[in-house]
């Protein structure tokens, strides 16, 4: 038999979050592991979809999507960074911000080619690159002010690095990149003349006055910067599938047809519930869920600090980590376990998000749970200590 699966096999086939979820689902426990918020679905968006449906909005759409879902993203996007985006030409919505990635990856990108990362990084993105042939060179950044120089970028570089991305609010550090950080990031993009591909899927949720700021924005960035974002997130529909990816007409085409290779479409009745959202709902919904999420977050904080753990507090997003050296283990992976065990409650390892020896001190925990299950969290926690 000459039957066997691809080379790719391996990258895909070892998830923390995964092992830590089913590990969780072993004690009942509570899990903090999975980026998946709880909160509820605003009407809007189910009755837009549940119209549409009924409507008969039910078949392909065009390969980048329904006009008013396109419509409504450019709206958004001028509302809230200022950006000049035409619908028509320069919006591509995708199955969730994964589809406009991996989208982007095929349609820029070669095989061969060098992609300049922040670790701690988000693991999708990092997979995704490998399994198209892309190499990732990483730029370590380390708790608490995940900080970096000029020097770094270009320590980083070598003739075939062709882009950077930036994930802002970033998970899992929570570093929400500042004015002075992008335009270092942009001279840096504009002198080797690379692609910036953003992940802005937390972009309404920053803490303690910190701003959002949209790469794309930034002097000198607009053509070169490809923003991907989507609706998981903000109105808590992980399970829909929808996100987008904003660029220049140019870029926009070869994503939108990529895009259509892979999955054809986004979804066509919850494109319609999403763009339903994205009108109706203004700027008090989205500050009412950042506001819920830096309650929780410091709720939660206290509790790892009251058991002795170290949380990093984020600046954005709904992840902490949190130094666990003082759990027994040698590996993040050995101190999340045991944590499991004491506690009933799930997180995922710190080396799920670096590749060298700063992920084994740190493990990750997701605040964005229903207060109910978040206390159960915080009570099983306080067991430890
Ligand atoms: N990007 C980041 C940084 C994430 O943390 C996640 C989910 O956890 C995603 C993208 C996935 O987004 P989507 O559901 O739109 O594919």
């Amino acid at each position: 038999m000459t039957l066997k699966v691809s080379k790719r096999r391996p990258l895909v086939a070892q998830s923390e979050i995964r092992n830590m979820t089913l590990e969780c689902a072993r004690v009942s426990g509570v899990n903090l592991a999975q980026g998946v918020c709880d909160l509820p679905v605003p009407d809007v968006v189910i009755k837009g979809a549940e119209e549409a449906m009924k409507a008969g909005t039910n078949i392909y759409t065009r390969f980048d999507g329904l006009p008013r879902f396109r419509e409504a993203i450019a709206a958004k996007q001028k509302r809230y960074t200022g950006m000049d985006v035409n619908p028509e030409n320069q919006v591509v919505s995708s199955a969730g911000a994964t589809g406009a990635f991996y989208a982007a990856c095929l349609a820029l990108l070669n095989e061969g080619d060098e992609v300049i990362v922040f670790e701690p990084y988000y693991g999708y993105h990092i997979v995704t690159m490998a399994s198209l042939g892309i190499k990732p060179v990483s730029i370590i950044l380390e708790p608490p002010n995940w900080e970096f120089t000029a020097e770094d970028l270009e320590q980083a570089v070598t003739s075939k690095t062709r882009a950077m991305i930036l994930n802002t609010p970033s998970n899992p550090a929570g570093k929400v990149f500042s004015r002075k950080e992008l335009e270092l990031i942009a001279d840096f993009a504009e002198s080797h003349d690379i692609f910036v591909f953003t992940d802005e899927i937390y972009e309404h949720f920053v803490f303690d006055g910190h701003e959002h700021i949209s790469p794309a924005t930034i002097s000198g960035m607009a053509r070169r910067t490809i923003t991907i974002s989507g609706l998981s997130k903000v109105f808590a529909i992980t399970g829909w599938r929808l996100g987008y990816a904003i660029c220049d007409p140019e870029w926009a085409l070869p994503i939108g047809h990529f895009s259509d290779l892979v999955y054809i479409c986004a979804p066509a009745p919850l494109q319609i519930g999403a763009a339903r959202g994205l009108e109706e709902l203004g700027p008090e919904y989205y500050q009412g869920i950042s506001d819920d999420h830096q309650m929780k977050r410091d709720m939660f904080c206290d509790t790892l600090r009251d058991i002795g753990l170290t949380p990093h507090v984020p600046d954005g997003a709904y992840y902490t980590l949190a130094d666990v050296t003082s759990l027994p283990g040698k590996t993040a992976k050995e101190r999340a376990l045991h944590l499991l065990e004491k506690t009933g409650v799930a997180c995922v390892p710190g080396s799920a998000f670096y590749s060298g020896p700063v992920g084994e001190t740190l493990v990750r925990f997701c605040f964005a749970k229903e207060m109910d299950a978040l206390e159960d969290a915080m009570n099983r926690l306080r067991g430890l200590g």
